[in-house]
């Protein structure tokens, strides 16, 4: 059985795609307005996890991740930095290209639909319009909201009850809202600036996107749908009252959230500013190492992130690199896979809810035992594939090579070379003692 926590009903449930063997999944992409931190690339490697599972597994899946190229952030920041909020596309095409680098150095695979927000405005303003349509919004000198007093349901991911969200809400002073809890769908803005729209001149607001998006690239109804647990309220929320409003069925079969990391103990966000980039991270570790990193850890749960914790996990990642390394890839189909009891346990984890904790346990205990080599070629396709985990050697770390050293390493090279092994183990340990590792070529 596959099942996932699902944070709509609350509990672990069975998947039951909509359409037999296929599965739609929609994540919430970036803003690009900025490099991309940590707690990102968590959320990614998540779903990438996910969509190699249920890929491996044997489902079509349709990955649909936006990139929301146009938001108040861009605004800013081209403000900031080009003295005109207009250049915005030129911040969002700077951030996408350092966002797709960074996906690519985590070796996470490509959506199947990578939708720009700008690039899909005529479904956007066509979604808006029958929401008003419906009488699920309306118009207010140019804007337009989303009415809350038509979905009684609102709250019900969050597990918010609507007085206690209403009394919790702020009102800006220039909002003319029916109800605090209403939320923006577009935004006027001066004439002939952004889009076109029945309401005049404007843009769309944050949630609305991803409605429509999931709408076009996927359906009404999609078997799963995930983010960031930071986006559960209101981001998630809304995106409910919008399709679910207008298509008056349930729109994501089920909900998964990825926790959040901590630095400190503290939520790490770009807001408060305790934030690494991945790009600060690579300098210091491979990419490889902090996919490795993360997988170590249940999704669920937040992440206290450290670099202590990365430097244990590089040693461990190291020690599996090495273990395969004599090890030649090969396919293998699904049938032969699961003739290895390893991989079926390490399968039935990964299928209760992502536990890839669990699953590592598994490994271990497998690369303690003996193994042919076409169990061991079995099983690192198995950890290509599915856990995205290339199994490439991490590069070394250069050494100086000062005369003393390569003196132990000529006396070393005449050792092996007059088949004196014992002789070549010691100087190996003398050499490893003053921290240079020798990884010899087959003779
Ligand atoms: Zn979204």
């Amino acid at each position: 059985m596959i099942q996932f926590y699902s944070t709509l009903s609350g509990k672990k449930e069975q998947l039951k795609p909509l359409k037999a063997q296929n599965i739609s999944l929609y994540v919430c992409g970036i803003t690009p307005y900025d490099n991309a931190h940590i707690g990102h690339g968590r959320v990614f490697v998540t779903f990438d996890l996910l969509y190699r599972l249920l890929t491996f597994i044997g489902y079509h899946v349709n990955y649909c991740r936006n990139v929301t190229d146009i938001d108040d952030k861009l605004l800013t920041k081209a403000q900031k930095e080009f003295g005109d909020p207009l250049r915005y596309h030129e911040v969002a095409q700077r951030y996408t290209a350092s966002f797709n680098r960074d996906m690519k150095a985590l070796n996470c695979a490509t959506p199947t639909h990578e939708p720009l927000v700008t690039q899909n405005m005529p479904e956007i303003i066509t979604f808006i319009q029958e929401l008003i349509a419906k009488n699920k919004a309306y118009k207010v000198n140019g804007d337009v909201y989303y009415r809350i007093a038509q979905f009684p349901a609102y709250g019900k991911l969050s597990k918010q009850k609507l007085d206690e969200l209403r009394a919790g809400a702020r009102v800006q002073i220039n909002e003319e809202k029916e109800d605090p809890l209403d939320f923006a769908l577009w935004k006027s803005e001066k004439e002939n600036t952004f889009w076109h729209s029945p309401w005049g001149w404007g843009r769309p607001g944050w949630h609305i996107e991803c409605s429509a998006l999931a709408k076009k690239y996927l359906a009404e109804q999609i078997d799963m749908h995930g983010g960031g647990a930071d986006l559960t309220f209101p981001h998630h929320e809304n995106e409910i009252a919008q399709t679910e409003g207008l298509t008056e069925k349930r729109f994501a079969q089920l909900w998964l959230h990825c926790a959040f990391v901590n630095v400190n103990k503290e939520k790490m966000s770009k807001s408060l500013g305790n934030f690494f980039t991945l790009n600060d991270t690579f300098g210091e570790f491979d990419p490889m190492t902090i996919r490795y990193y993360y997988l170590t850890h249940y999704y669920r749960t937040p992440l206290d992130f450290s670099f202590d914790d990365i430097k244990s996990a590089q040693k461990a990642y190291q020690k599996i690199c090495h273990y395969f390394s004599d090890v030649a890839p090969q396919q293998f189909d699904l049938a032969s896979l699961k003739k290895i009891d390893a991989i079926v346990r390490m399968l039935s984890f990964l299928e209760d809810d992502l536990n890839s904790p669990g699953m590592f346990g598994v490994l271990f205990t497998f690369m303690q035992e003996k193994h042919d080599a076409q169990t061991k070629a079995a099983m690192k396709y198995f950890i290509r594939e599915v856990l995205g985990l290339t199994l490439e050697p991490l590069p070394e770390k250069l050494v100086t090579i000062t005369p003393e050293i390569q003196q132990l390493l000529d006396e070393r090279e005449q050792a092996r070379k007059a088949k004196d092994f014992k002789r070549a183990d010691d100087i190996r340990e003398q050499l490893r003692i003053m921290g240079v590792d020798l990884h010899d070529k087959k003779m």
